[in-house]
């Protein structure tokens, strides 16, 4: 349905590698002090001082992390970047740098590859990262893009997963649920259309958890947020798979158990009233769902002055013994405990 059949189609083999790189690379410029040498050799040089450094990288491939007849390139290019950001901040760290790798199949003219770099450009320049480099090939079938990500932090600024402790508060960020349920609505309208292309989809009600599926943002905000509030997470990890597996993380990690609030996870009147439409249950959406990049992180009780009346910060529970178990205490104050049930559960639940 976003496919436009008018598109000039200028074919990758005229252009020929080194010039495809040289077309895709040439208007990125250098930010960050950090970066010595950008692309044009054969590495990039970075200098980080007396920093410590975090490197990320996710990999995501043509229909199985995304479907391209209703992810544009433009967002698919925006969104590889801004998963890789989310984990570095993740880290409590500020990203500098990203390296770009891409894998195109001859069904791409380079025009499709110019929509998916001016995705990635956005991000960057957004975001302030510098692309230092990257690889560029051919695959014989369908799109695969990687993305790896660089960013610095103070050592005793640096925030792992595994410093949770008993009676800890569980703070999450934003909303949740969001981007499951707008790919829910994007694979509707797929399905739609291959019955009546000449239908024309009304996405209004449905615009807030469209934009969470295609085109996430990554909560750089947050890091800064944390550091104006004086506040150091004891554990952070983003929420890139669902809400209970990622908790699970930080308790595994930790040694400790958790008891999390049904009534506490945030969601937006929009993800309330499409799970309703699509008769799911909006808490096993929240727990399950995934690619949100909202942070999860758990904090020392002393600090909870300092962040209750953020509206972007959400307690919704606290860390217990590792002996009392992980559970969910739901809206009838029954507890259950948590499992990472992850898509299948979810696919599953909605049948
Ligand atoms: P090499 O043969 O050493 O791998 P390449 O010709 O692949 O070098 O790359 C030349 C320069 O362009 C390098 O700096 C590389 O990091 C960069 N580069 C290659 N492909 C991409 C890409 N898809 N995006 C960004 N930079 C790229
Ligand atoms: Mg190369």
């Amino acid at each position: 349905m976003i496919e436009d059949k008018n598109q000039q189609r200028t074919d990758l083999g005229q252009l020929g590698e080194f010039g495809l790189i040289e077309h895709l690379t040439k208007h990125f410029d250098i930010k960050q002090s950090s970066t010595i040498k950008g692309i044009g050799d054969d590495a990039a040089v970075l200098d980080f001082k007396d920093k410590q450094v975090v490197v990320t990288t996710d990999l995501l491939v043509e229909g199985v992390h995304f479907d391209l007849a209703y992810m544009p390139l433009k967002h698919l290019g925006y969104k590889a970047v801004i998963v890789n950001l989310s984990d570095v901040y993740a880290m409590n760290a500020e990203a500098t740098q990203i390296t770009v790798s891409i894998a195109l199949s001859n069904r791409f003219p380079l025009e499709a590859v110019e929509e998916l770099y001016s995705g990635i450009e956005a991000a960057a320049k957004l975001y302030n990262v510098d692309v230092i480099g990257g690889d560029t090939t051919s695959s014989t079938k369908g799109l695969l893009i990687s993305v790896t990500a660089m960013g610095v932090v103070n050592e005793e600024d640096v925030v792992y997963r595994n410093g949770a402790k008993p009676n800890d508060l569980l703070v999450v960020t934003g909303d949740l649920g969001g981007a499951y349920m707008g790919l829910q609505v994007l694979e509707r309208e797929k399905e739609v259309f291959k019955v009546n292309p000449e239908n024309q989809p009304d996405l209004d009600p449905y615009t807030y958890i469209i934009e969470r599926q295609l085109k996430p943002e990554a909560r750089k905000d947050i890091v800064k947020l944390l550091k104006d509030l004086d506040v150091k997470p004891t554990a952070m990890i983003d929420i890139s798979d669902g809400l209970s597996s990622e908790i699970i993380h930080i308790c595994k990690q930790s040694k400790v158990g958790c008891d999390l609030y049904e009534n506490k996870i945030p969601l937006d009147p929009q993800f309330i009233s499409t799970c309703e439409e699509f008769d799911i249950d909006g808490t096993t959406v929240a727990l399950s769902g995934g690619e949100d990049y909202e942070l999860l992180f758990t904090i020392s009780q002393e600090d909870y002055p300092k962040i209750k009346a953020n509206p972007n910060l959400t307690v919704i529970g606290y860390m217990t013994e590792e002996s009392a178990g992980m559970h969910l205490v739901t809206r009838a104050e029954t507890k259950i405990p948590l499992k990472a049930q992850g898509w299948n559960a979810l696919n599953n639940d909605s049948e």
